[in-house]
Order: structure tokens, then sequence, then C-alpha cells
């Protein structure tokens, strides 16, 4: 069979563009290796209003939970606190179920059950048992993007998220708990209970905790690979990739939806011709970067800071944030470095201050964000 784009992966990422681009016109075929879209589920579904309104579809009835507040504790157990109506919780199964539909509504072709296995040619894949040929093959086909090893891009490093759903009160707010660096656990609201999860490398003590709490009230257990940060570049030749498999995701708290949205919606609005694919892709490229450079380039400055620092050293930056009254006014879930601004110049070296030679680290990472 022929398309002229071959989308992989029928995640939120490859919907999205699978939509997008069938409005626009271009034939779209999408190709999903799972039987059921959507399950099994990985996500915790935390979206901030920004995110929200990336999305080319949202349901209220998918809508589970409200975070009216959150805390965020130290290894030591300094505590801040943030209030306003700063997230929703989502089902991330009935999310992408519903956009895979309403890109099939638009006239993709959509096929379950038919993993990428490998690129036979520039313009010819095999999908499941067949062959495809495409024009534009997109890989949106998560962390472990079997498309971007295929089109030779560079491997990403990983690490694993987890939860388990457990029984409890109804809670509308969420807790997290700093363990080590920059890796967090969490508490978050979920239909009829919460759900626990915890963020680590492979093997690390803080997955294997969740792996190992007591499964007495735990009624379902979910989780997946997270990339460590974007890909310098997400294209060469006709491949792009787009969500996780480009590592597109805030540095801090690692949330790919938003920026995997944006991905697909910059693809789609670039893609005119297939017969200007070098510039489309370069525009695809260029524009997630400009717009989201800020975030990416501060957020992973942060998470560098907070990955070389002691745990006491981590305390004495919570204390610091506390007393200054750094996070209460201007935290926001999609835009995590906002309340790093250039008028609180003096309050950010008042934290660099705790570790002068990480903050130093921390900043030329960001540099080589900003720069490139
Ligand atoms: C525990 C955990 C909690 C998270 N919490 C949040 C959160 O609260 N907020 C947030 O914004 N983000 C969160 N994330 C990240 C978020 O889940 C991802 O960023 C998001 O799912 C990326 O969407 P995607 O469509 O790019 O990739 P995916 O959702 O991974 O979808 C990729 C799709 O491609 C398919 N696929 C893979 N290989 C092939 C192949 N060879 N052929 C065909 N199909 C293939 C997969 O089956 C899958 O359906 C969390 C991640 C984890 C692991």
């Amino acid at each position: 069979m022929r398309t002229e784009v071959l989308v992989v992966g029928g995640g939120i990422s490859g919907s999205t563009l699978a939509y997008l681009l069938s409005k626009k016109g271009f034939s779209v075929t999408v190709a999903e290796k799972r039987r059921e879209i959507g399950y099994p589920h990985h996500c915790s579904g935390i979206l901030g209003p920004e995110a929200l309104r990336e999305l080319v579809h949202l349901s209220q009835e998918w809508v589970v939970g409200e975070i009216r507040w959150a805390t965020f504790t130290s290894p030591g157990g300094i505590t801040l606190k943030v209030e306003g109506d700063l997230a929703r919780v989502v089902d991330r199964s009935e999310m992408d179920r519903e956009t895979w539909e309403l890109a099939l509504s638009q006239g993709a072709l959509g096929m379950t059950s038919s993993p990428f296995k490998r690129l036979l040619s520039r313009g010819e894949a095999v999908v499941g048992d067949d062959s495809v040929e495409f024009d534009l093959l997109v890989g949106a086909d998560g962390a472990l993007s079997t498309v971007a090893r295929e089109a030779g891009f560079p491997s990403m490093g990983f690490e694993m998220g987890l939860h388990k759903i457990v029984e409890a009160a109804k809670m509308d707010g969420y807790e997290v708990r700093v363990r080590r660096g920059s890796r967090f656990s969490w508490v978050q609201p979920w239909r009829g209970g919460r759900k626990v999860g915890a963020l680590g490398a492979p093997g690390d003590p803080l997955v294997r905790w969740i792996e190992g709490m007591s499964d007495e009230r735990a009624s379902y257990y979910e989780g997946g690979l997270i990339p460590v940060g974007p890909r310098r570049r997400f294209w060469r030749d006709n491949v792009a990739l787009v969500g996780d498999a480009a590592g597109q995701l805030k540095p801090i708290s690692r949330g790919g939806v938003m920026m995997g949205v944006r991905g697909s919606k910059y693809l789609a609005d670039c893609l005119e011709d297939m017969d200007q694919l070098p510039e489309t892709l370069k525009c695809y490229e260029s524009t997630w970067w400009r717009r989201n450079r800020r975030e990416i380039s501060l957020g992973w400055a942060v998470r560098k800071f907070l990955e070389s620092l002691s745990d006491r050293e981590v305390d004495r930056v919570f204390s610091i944030i506390a007393k200054e009254g750094l996070l209460e006014d201007g935290f926001q879930v999609d835009r995590q470095s906002a309340p790093l601004r250039l008028d609180r110049l003096p309050k950010i070296l008042k934290l660099a201050s705790v570790s002068i030679g990480s903050a130093a680290s921390a900043l030329a990472e960001a540099l080589k964000y900003m720069m490139r």
C-alpha cells in the first residue's frame, strides 16, 4: 500500500498529527502496534491549563480529578506549598482513544496490531506483515522509538516512571517528595482513589520502592520509560520524530503531553507540500526550539542543579525558596521555569550560593540548549 505520511504510534502525539494532517488533505496512515489504543495505560495524566488548551480534543468525561494545591517536600522534610487551580487529571487511555478516533473521522487510515518493524528503503517500510510506501515517515512511537533506531538517530537515555492505583480517600491536590536530586515520588488524585508514583532510573532504589510497595491497597500497577531530555535533532532525510520519540518533554517534571502535542502541531503547520520536505522539517524543528527554548534550557538547568546537590543542599535550597517566597508567586504546571525571572535575580543568586560549582555547571548546561 501507499500513503503520503506514515505515522508510527497511535499515542497522543501520533493521533494529533494524523488528525491535523488528514484535515489538511494529506493521505495519512497511522500504525499502532497495540491491539487496543491507550492500553496499557502508562501516564499520570496531570495537565495544566496550557496543556489542556493545546489538545485538539478535550472531553470533560475523561477529566477524573482536579489539582488545587501542590506540596513539594525536600529529602529532609521541608515542605513548600502552592495553591490555585493548578491542573486537571485526565484518563490518558480515554484521551488517546478519542484522539485516535478523531483522526480516523478526518480520513486517516488507522491500523492497530500493526508494529512498524523496519525500513526497506528511504520510502518503504515493513509494518506488521505488509510493506507500506510513504513520502514522509513520522516516528511517534514513544521513548523506545523503533523508527528512530531504523532511521539512524542516536540513542537516548531513559528514566522510568511507575505508579500504582490505591484505594484511599479522595484528594484534590498533588504531593511531591524529592527523593534524590531531581528524582521524586508523588501522590495524586485518581478515580475513586489515588495514584502513588515514583520516577527514577531503572534499578533505582526509588523504583524498587514502588515496585515493592505494600500491594494490599494497590489495584493496578503501570508505568513506562521516560526520555532523559529532548533530542537535539528531530528529523533526518524524510523521517521526523515527535513526542517522546523526540524527547519532547518538560525537563523538571518530565511531563511530555503538552510538548509532544506542540511538536505534532508545529509539524502539521509546517507541512504544505511533499516536494518541500527538507524545508518543512527544518521549519518544524526550528519552530519547536524557538517556542520552547526558554522552558527547556532553564528547566534543564534547574534539574542539573538539583542533581548535583547533596540531600542537605537540596534542603537548603528549599529553605531559601520558602523564605524568599519564590514558588508561591509564579508557579505554573506548564511553565516550570516561570519563577526564574530576571527581576528575581538577587533571590536566584541566593539559591545558586548553596553550591557555586553546581550552579555554574547548571548554567553551562542551560547555555548549550540556548545556543543550539
Ligand atoms: C509514570 C508516568 C507518568 C507520566 N505522567 C505524565 C503527566 O502527568 N503529564 C504529562 O504531560 N506527561 C506524563 N508522562 C509522560 C507522557 O506519558 C508521555 O510524554 C506521552 O505519553 C508521550 O506521548 P507520545 O504519543 O509521544 O508517546 P506514547 O504515549 O508512548 O505513545 C507511543 C505509541 O507508539 C506505539 N508504538 C511503539 N512502538 C511502536 C511500533 N514499533 N510500531 C507501532 N506502534 C508503536 C505505542 O504502543 C504507543 O501507543 C508520564 C509518563 C510516565 C511513564
